[in-house]
């Protein structure tokens, strides 16, 4: 039976289609344009895979990377699909055979560069091909909206204007603002197309922004918490890339390193080393990641920031494509913004750089928000999202353990104010001041200072009765961290700039709780990082780790889990394809989790379609025998 589902099942190995593909799927199959706009992970290729595979004819795919188009490529063969790339590191000859074979209409899917749509000879031979669909990957490359604008890419439409019968269009891309979408369909000069926006949200990613003091122990204290863990870190400039890599490497973490100003062979053999599990970290500027399909990258971290959401999203969205939780982390500086700027100031054209202002904006603004994380990118891309947050973000969790102070901070203000009114602008330390809060000097030297000022006579004297005194002197010292009030090198306070226009705006100040009791003196906060959660407080990892090796079936199923990942590295080496082609991290741990034994139960697993079924299916039952008989 030749049905979408029947492919999805004996093809991909999947049972159900995830939100979107099938409404997709119908669609092209009745010949209808279709704009596709899902997040990273989301499954996009399948929506054309399935089509393609069912409409007899040949779909060309035009995909910006030859590394994508690779892994695509890799991934449909190892499926049992005979798809093909064109690409301009393969000769005439390779070209030539390629061709053919599209022409005796034995490749379903060709995959090209948008390059290629520029040559006369290539067009025309597209001409004498049954083109069924014509699908544009990374479709936001059309835009000039858009962040990587490809101008190869405005070929595309002109391509299949001279196409003798005009084919399907499907486009698609993971991150689309509503300017983007209508552009991408006026250039591809879409045909009243099928749209479908299932959300930009990823579930499995964990959103933080950290303002570390010293981004480099961060990170290695980051790096090192997970050690083996793929993950990305990205750099503004080649220099700090070379840094940063360098120290990892010092402090004895695979890291590999890739910009712009490397030759091509070291840029090359890195990718691939991180691709293959090789190398753990790629340090990178934003030349690294597009078209990089490695599916278990369990972290992003922006040792910078990047000047605009859409890029940030795009980068931070290379974490868990698999669909396994995921920590995309920023880390914020204020040299950041000075980069930034600077660069911008360089540019000529007066609207694109007040475009790039506005983008610098709303990327600092979701550095300094106390909201909700996930809310501020999606409503960035125009979604909106329930009151209240996402509940797991980096600010959602802090919040959680945040506590409203406002009332407190307004009384302990006042106090410094009045105490210092009623004695000429005499200075006060938080101790009197929490001792005349609470209508209650603690020792006689304190008492005889309060009846000789006559401190027991102003307003706010005892109005904080029932605070423990050494709660009072913990909000005072956050009050002075956050800058709403400033000591002396003696500890005395005062107001500062932030004081009065804090009084007189009410505006709500939450603190971070901390444990009523414990020695004020040391409570101090001593830093933004720690104010919110301190570093590791909440990231996702922390869970998945947990559930690694303290899940059910625990320190087995890791066990388990490596000798499954070293035999699809063993295996994956031998064929030439990068280790998640063979299967994802997520289908070795659905593995792990029904410890299948024979076919029917293998064939159940997501992700075993028929093909990878007959390729690895035995050596892998075999390799979870051996282990449950251990
Ligand atoms: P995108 O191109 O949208 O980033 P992919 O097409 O690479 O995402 O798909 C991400 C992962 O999800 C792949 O491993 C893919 O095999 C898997 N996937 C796709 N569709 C399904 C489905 N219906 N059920 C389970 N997994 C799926
Ligand atoms: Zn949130």
């Amino acid at each position: 039976m030749h049905t979408p589902r029947a492919i999805l099942k004996n093809v991909f190995g999947y049972d159900s289609f995830r939100r979107g593909q099938e409404e997709i799927i119908n669609e092209m199959l009745s010949g209808r344009d279709v704009l596709g706009v899902m997040p990273t992970g989301a499954g996009k290729s399948v929506c054309y895979q399935i089509p393609a595979i069912l409409s007899g004819g040949v779909s060309i795919v035009i995909s910006p990377l030859i590394s994508l188009m690779k892994d695509q490529v890799d991934a449909l063969r190892s499926n049992g699909v005979n798809a093909a790339a064109i690409n301009s590191a393969m000769d005439w000859d390779d070209v030539r055979s390629v061709l053919w074979s599209a022409r005796a209409g034995k490749t379903p899917l060709l995959y090209i560069a948008p390059e290629r749509l520029e040559g006369e000879g290539f067009r025309e031979f597209l001409s004498s091909l049954s083109v069924s669909l014509v699908v544009v990957d990374e479709a936001h490359c059309v835009s000039q909206w858009g962040h990587d604008f490809r101008p190869s890419y405005l070929a595309i439409a002109p391509a299949i204007d001279s196409l003798p019968k005009r084919p399907a269009v499907a486009a698609f891309t993971a991150t689309a603002t509503e300017e983007v979408k209508t552009d991408i369909i006026r250039q591809l000069a879409m045909d009243s197309p099928f749209v479908l926006t299932t959300g930009f949200d990823r579930e499995n990613l964990f959103f933080q922004v950290e303002h570390p003091a010293d981004k480099m122990s961060f990170l290695l204290s980051y790096a090192k918490k997970f050690p083996g863990m793929p993950g990305i870190v990205y750099c503004s400039t080649r220099k700090k890339t070379e840094s940063v890599c360098g120290k990892l490497v010092a402090h004895g973490i695979r890291a590999v390193r890739y910009h712009a100003g490397l030759d091509d062979a070291e840029r090359l053999k890195n990718q691939e080393d991180f691709i293959f599990d090789r190398a753990t970290v790629m340090v990178a500027t934003n030349a690294f990641g597009m078209g990089i399909d490695k599916s278990n990258v369990r972290y992003v971290i922006h040792y910078n920031m990047p000047g605009s959401i859409d890029s940030y999203y795009q980068e931070a969205g290379r974490a868990g494509r698999d669909g396994s939780p995921s920590d995309c982390i920023l880390l914020y500086g204020g040299e950041d913004k000075s980069t930034i700027t600077y660069l911008i100031m360089q540019g000529e054209d007066k609207n694109t750089k007040e475009t790039a202002f506005r983008k610098l904006r709303q990327m600092l603004d979701y550095c300094h928000t106390s909201g909700c994380l996930r809310r501020h990118i999606l409503n960035y891309f125009g979604e909106s999202v329930p009151d209240g947050g996402c509940g797991d973000c980096g600010n959602c969790r802090s919040v959680a353990e945040r506590h409203d102070i406002t009332v407190e901070a307004q009384k302990i203000m006042s106090c410094v104010y009045r105490a210092a009114e009623k004695t000429g602008g005499k200075k006060y330390g938080p101790h009197v001041i929490a001792d005349i809060l609470r209508g209650h000097p603690s020792n006689v030297s304190r008492r005889e200072q309060v009846a000789r000022f006559g401190l027991n006579a102003i307003s706010t004297w005892g109005i904080m009765k029932d605070t423990a005194a050494r709660d009072i002197v913990y909000i005072i010292d956050f009050l002075a961290a956050e800058g709403y009030l400033m000591t002396d090198e003696f500890g005395a306070l005062s107001f500062t700039e932030r004081s009065f226009p804090f009084l007189k705006s009410k505006t709500r100040l939450l603190m971070r709780r901390h444990e009523s009791g414990q020695k004020p003196k040391q409570e101090r906060v001593p830093d933004k990082a720690a104010a919110k959660g301190g570093f590791f407080s909440g990231g996702i990892l922390e869970t998945l780790r947990k559930t690694v090796t303290v899940g059910k079936r625990s320190a087995f199923s890791g066990e388990l889990f490596e000798a499954l990942r070293r035999m699809r590295r063993e295996i994956a080496a031998s064929e030439g394809v990068p280790p998640y082609v063979v299967f994802s991290d997520k289908t070795l741990q659905a593995m792990c989790d029904a410890l299948p034994s024979d076919e029917d139960e293998m064939l159940s697993v997501p992700g075993v379609g028929r093909m990878k079924f007959e390729k690895y299916g035995h050596m892998f039952m075999d390799a979870i025998r051996e282990w449950r008989e251990k």
